[in-house]
């Protein structure tokens, strides 16, 4: 680990040794103070030599969250002032680290020579300034970024009355800005899942935004109101693309001007002038896509599970892209699922496409594999943080997207007419390589093939490239070997066979002997010869005029090739950002190929088919499936998933169904099921079924499965209610309704009796295409009132006193809800089922008039009274074996098995 414990050791390194720390403000002191004053929220990385230091708080937080040692340098009025660092080379490691446990940093470095300061005088102090704030939504290290995941930096403006959200990816380029009420705004946030979001001061307290903002935690950045002035945003705006007016991008309102405005605002500042390549915002409309809350999302487990893993969500279960580029594309598909029919079906053309073109599937996916990741490359390269290896990445990353370009065109009569998607792309990526032909001719001629990470060493240039830089290495390499002729002569000469010439970084070249053989060089030759340089425990060490002078010379050739490197590559640099849009067209043509190939790929892995999607209100799915719940059956080897059909289309079918039959026995998988298709469908993809018709659904809502949502103080039923309100608010003839068990959270009367209203109120307010899942029989009397509205039961057979459940969906209404047997299923003891039976009866026969609770005071306590033992009073097998059961850790099979188990000890007794 990279800490220094004494303070010797700093200054030896550092250029302000000749400034130690006293009493009072030092000028080293005043200067960090000033730069820390102005930058308060962020940890301060000051640059000394080799190291960034941290001093005072920000020392003692950052030894801490980097488990660092905490040292002192100095005082300051009276104190000692707490210190601790990270070494340069290593910085981004600990800035991770730091990024992960929600910090901010401001990297602040030496920006003039140490020998410039001090001929300023003696106590000057090089000067220094913060070259960037590093925050969540601005980062572009690969070490800061998930490679498969984006991360976008959002704004809330406002004027007025009015707000929009602006949201900027830094690795594409990608700008987007929008209207968004208070109402909507935790669903579009949810839709983009920004890593940074930007925010008016003035908003924080407003009661309509803080619940969201606050749920945002480390992911908010308030900054002060002014910034989202929407006059200066037109203006930041105008002058980034170097317009006089804006129309030519939309019609942006002024709330949408103040997003952007401050977005573009905070990239200046934070990268300190050098903008990434944005292209021009693109205005979104609540029209473009499907709009998904934030519970909904949640809920279906589109990106993550309700555990907050990727693993086992949607997007894990049907991702088969081979590039970073392309998983990101994927995963915004999936967020933001579309709504215009043409659009969706450009998408289902290219799927089509490459599920028919097989083998050119596999070759073009085998290519994609050695893409590098040219949309981060570039972005690095954008704001001047680029090494040598960013250029190999985009020199790789044409060559490959070539060899692609070369390959699809074996197809481009195929492509033309049927290809939707994949013919738009092709066209992206051949007008980006005909712009990049010369850079990739530079690169590929400058750079050698596996160039270091790091500019300031040299050595990427290849030899070869540019004739100067071969001549000062000629001269370097020559003197080299010079010196190495120079041994055998001085050891001739000294007739010390064992004189070695060496090379270290503080001495440079030396003539190197042990102590005993340096006795021999006391000839008045060899002493005017060498020169004596220093003596080290087992050496003596001695130089000549003549290796000195082949020394500078090396030295100041290699000073020289560096300096020759650096201007090319800065040369390349300017030729990157020269073509920079057909860059990133490059890489957005390949992010889209290698997302419909993978769609494609899933396709035929998994029997997807292509969804008619118009702009009707049919949704009719012809055995459907749930991708994840289908995939976890298939891993555990437990049997296979039962496809269901679903109708809820105006014509021949019933919008509204009702869902009812035992527990586990599949309703919440059917409801979601169906909810996935609509989504595959409108993001692009093919669906798990084996036909679908889907009138275009412009909302989605869910109210599925009790998620707790304790982190924002609310009970499982409040949560439930809010969901449904929102629900029963919104839901119009377009939207599709997933309900799943509304109503459980409370007493059985009042929960069925608001079941019953929400039933009534989706039929005949909201008439949207709607799965009700409930284990409210009763609720199943509607079907007589409501004419669109069809019961549907899940089947389970009794077999031998237990339930199969069948996992069928089919016509009719469940009689009763099992949920007696079920808990037999779960390993209840078996008195307390009897007992349950007993209860159940009793219950039922009130409900046709009689007293239940008086008829249940007169049953016998079968528990207490009358437990099930053997003849000489000890505890049966049976009874010891459920002693062991975990109920809630059984898998419904194994509780299946335990039943037969069971059933077999009591046979044997
Ligand atoms: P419910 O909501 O009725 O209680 P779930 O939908 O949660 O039931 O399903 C319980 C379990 O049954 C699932 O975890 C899955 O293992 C299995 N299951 C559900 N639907 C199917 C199906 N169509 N085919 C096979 N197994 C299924
Ligand atoms: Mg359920």
């Amino acid at each position: 680990m990279a800490t220094r414990l004494g303070i010797p050791d700093l200054l030896g390194s550092a250029p302000m040794n000749e400034h130690v720390v006293q009493e009072g403000s030092t000028p080293l002191m005043a200067q960090y103070l000033e730069i820390k004053a102005a930058h308060a929220d962020y940890l301060l990385f000051y640059r000394m030599g080799d190291f960034y230091e941290l001093f005072f708080g920000d020392a003692v937080k950052a030894a801490e969250a980097l488990d660092i040692a905490l040292t002192k340098r100095g005082k300051h009025l009276g104190d000692d002032i707490p210190m601790c660092g990270v070494p340069v080379h290593a910085a981004e490691h600990y800035l991770e680290k730091l990024i992960r446990k929600g910090f901010r940093v401001a990297v602040c470095e030496q920006v003039e020579d140490p020998a410039e300061a001090k001929r300023r005088g003696a106590k000057a102090v090089v000067r220094r300034e913060v070259v960037r704030l590093v925050t969540p939504g601005t980062l572009t290290e690969d070490t800061l970024l998930e490679p498969r995941a984006a991360n976008l930096l959002a704004a809330l403006g406002a004027s007025g009355d009015d707000f929009a959200l602006a949201a900027a990816d830094m690795s594409t380029g990608e700008f987007t800005a929008g209207a968004v009420t208070a109402a909507d705004l935790a669903a579009e946030l949810a839709r983009l899942g920004p890593r940074e979001l930007l925010v008016p001061e003035r908003l924080l307290a407003e009661a309509a935004f803080a619940p969201t903002l606050k749920a945002l935690a480390g992911a908010l950045t308030p900054m002060p109101s002014v910034k989202f002035d929407s006059a200066s945003g037109e203006r930041a705006l105008k002058s980034l693309y170097r317009v006089a007016a804006l129309d030519g991008f939309g019609a942006f309102s002024r709330a949408e001007l103040s997003a952007a405005g401050a977005l573009v605002g905070y990239l200046e500042l934070t990268q300190k002038g050098k903008l990434p390549a944005l292209k021009p915002p693109a205005r979104i409309s609540e029209r473009t896509f499907m709009g998904i809350d934030a519970a909904t999302r949640r809920n279906l487990e589109l990106v993550e599970t309700l555990n907050g893993t990727r693993t086992g969500s949607l997007l894990a279960c049907i991702d088969r892209t081979v590039t970073a580029g392309g998983a990101r594309e994927l995963a915004a598909r999936l967020a933001s699922p579309l709504t215009d029919v043409r659009a969706i079906r450009v998408r289902h053309d290219a799927v089509a496409f490459f599920l028919n073109e097989s083998d050119l599937r596999r070759s073009v996916r085998e290519d994609l594999r050695r893409v590098p990741d040219i949309a981060r490359a570039l972005a690095r390269v954008s704001v001047g943080r680029s090494g040598p290896r960013d250029l190999a990445a985009l020199r790789d990353g044409i060559n490959a997207a070539q060899a692609l370009g070369a390959k699809l065109a074996v197809f481009d009569d195929a492509l033309k007419p049927s290809a939707g998607e994949a013919q738009e792309a092709r066209e992206r990526l051949q007008s980006g390589l005909t712009q990049t032909r010369a850079l990739f001719e530079r690169l590929e001629k400058c750079l050698i093939a596996e160039p270091p990470f790091l500019v300031r060493d040299g050595g990427y240039i290849a030899a070869g490239a540019h004739p100067p830089l071969d001549d000062v290495r000629s001269l370097r390499d020559e003197s080299r070997k010079v010196i190495a002729s120079l041994e055998a002569r001085y050891r001739e000469e000294s007739g010390v066979s064992q004189l070695k010439i060496r090379h270290n970084g503080v001495l440079g070249y030396f003539i190197e002997l042990t102590p005993q053989h340096a006795e021999k060089l006391q000839s008045a030759r060899a002493r005017e010869l060498f020169r004596h340089r220093q003596t080290i425990g087992s050496a003596v060490r001695f130089s000549t005029d003549e290796l000195a002078t082949l020394a500078g010379r090396i030295a100041e050739a290699a000073e020289k090739a560096l300096a020759i490197e650096k201007e090319l590559f800065d040369a390349m640099v300017s030729d990157v950002l020269g073509v920079a849009g057909a860059l990133s067209d490059i890489a957005g043509a390949l992010a889209v190929f290698d997302a419909a190939l993978a769609l494609a790929e899933l396709a035929q892995e998994q029997r997807y088919t292509r969804p008619r999607v118009d702009e009707s209100l049919s949704f009719a799915i012809e055995r459907g499936r749930h991708p994840v719940v289908e995939a976890a059956l298939a891993a555990e080897h437990a049997g296979p998933f039962v496809p269901n059909d679903c109708d809820l289309s105006r014509e021949g079918g019933q919008r509204l169904w009702l869902v009812t039959g035992p527990n586990m026995a599949g309703k919440s998988t059917f409801l979601r099921q169906n909810a996935v298709i609509a989504i595959l469908a409108q993001m692009g993809s093919f669906v798990p079924a084996e036909r679908a018709r889907i009138g275009i659904v412009d909302r989605l809502f869910s109210r599925v499965g009790a998620a707790d949502d304790l982190a924002r103080g609310r009970s499982t039923f409040m949560v439930e209610m809010v969901e449904t309100a929102a629900i029963l608010n919104q839901a119009t003839e377009r939207s599709l309704v997933i309900l799943d068990e509304i109503g459980r959270g409370t007493a059985t009367f009042d929960g069925l009796a608001i079941a019953w209203a929400s039933v009534e109120h989706l039929h005949e307010t909201n008439r949207a295409r709607a799965l009700f899942a409930t284990h409210y029989h009763e609720l199943t009397a509607l079907a007589s009132r409501l004419d669109q509205l069809a019961c549907v039961t899940m089947r389970v057979s009794e077999w031998n006193d237990a339930i199969v459940f069948l996992h069928e969906v089919a016509k009719g209404a469940a009689d009763r809800s099992y949920g007696i047997h079920v808990a037999k299923l779960a390993g209840l003891p078996e008195a307390v089922v009897r007992r349950a039976e007993e209860v159940l009866r009793a219950l039922e026969e009130g409900r046709e008039g009689h007293k239940p609770l008086a008829r249940i005071d007169d049953l016998p306590l079968f528990s207490v009274s009358a437990p099930v033992r053997m003849a000489d009073g000890k505890a049966s097998a049976v009874e010891a074996a459920l002693r062991e059961v975990l109920p809630d850790t059984l898998t419904p099979k194994a509780a299946l098995d335990l039943v037969y188990a069971l059933k077999a000890m009591l046979i044997k007794t």
